[in-house]
């Protein structure tokens, strides 16, 4: 594929050798942005803040702290006290929660499975600490995600879109940059993956434009993910 031998040349990396693909959770796995989006909005203007739904997709993929923080800075000049950032953070989850289940993106799972049947690794780094989607992966994913091969918010000390949840699956897979790929729906989630220097692959199931992933460096964007699944055998054969 074109794209990944301007990637190989532009970082000087010896060869393109897969081991390992880096699943991001939410917008990803899960058709959860809608609830997330809704939850934050709420949660938000509950607090005094400005905030739409575009600052929700446009902030997607920090730790809640982080968002939140990110919001305070902006309209405050100051970070949240830890007390604050609970309080926002349980009241998000808990309009999280009310929304009801959510259910896989489609075709996500056929991807899986191909993926996992070509012999691949499979990690999920994600900033999310929400319970109840991590503890209901096994419901809808089964056997193919293992608890040591997760990057979560629980692990992490800056989250995205800094590059380090990216580079603690590098180490955790213990391989290099240049075996992994990282599969984000969302700017910051695009810019950590770019920012550990592994080939990054945009997928937009979400309402901002294609533009805005390529932007923030993508290195190939998909309209959706039924458009990844067909095209995955040019990534990977
Ligand atoms: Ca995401």
């Amino acid at each position: 594929m074109k794209e990944i031998e301007e990637f190989l040349a532009k970082q000087s990396y010896p060869s393109f050798d897969l081991k390992a693909v880096f699943f991001d959770m939410d917008g990803v796995l899960f058709d959860s942005m809608p609830f997330h989006a809704l939850a934050w909005t709420r949660t938000m203007q509950n607090n005094g803040f400005d905030f739409t739904e575009y600052d929700a997709y446009m902030n997607e993929g920090r730790t809640g702290e982080g968002t939140i923080n990110e919001f305070f800075l902006r309209h405050r000049g100051r970070v949240a006290t830890d007390e604050e950032c609970k309080a926002m953070y349980a009241e998000k989850g808990r309009y999280f929660e009310a929304c009801g289940p959510v259910k896989p993106v489609k075709y996500v799972l056929e991807l899986l499975h191909k993926i996992q049947a070509q012999g691949l690794d499979i990690y999920i780094v994600t900033g999310s600490a929400q319970r109840s989607l991590l503890n209901t992966l096994h419901h809808h994913f089964g056997t193919i995600f293992e608890k040591e091969k997760m990057v979560t918010a629980f692990d992490v000390k800056y989250g995205k879109p800094n590059p380090e949840p990216y580079l603690m699956a590098l180490q955790k897979a213990k391989i290099e940059p240049w075996q992994a790929v990282v599969i984000e729906n969302a700017p910051l989630g695009i810019q950590a993956g770019v920012g550990a220097g592994i080939f990054t692959i945009g997928v937009n199931t979400g309402i901002l434009e294609d533009k805005v992933l390529l932007d923030a460096g993508a290195h190939v964007v998909y309209p959706s993910m039924h458009e990844l699944l067909t095209q995955w055998t040019t990534i990977y054969d």
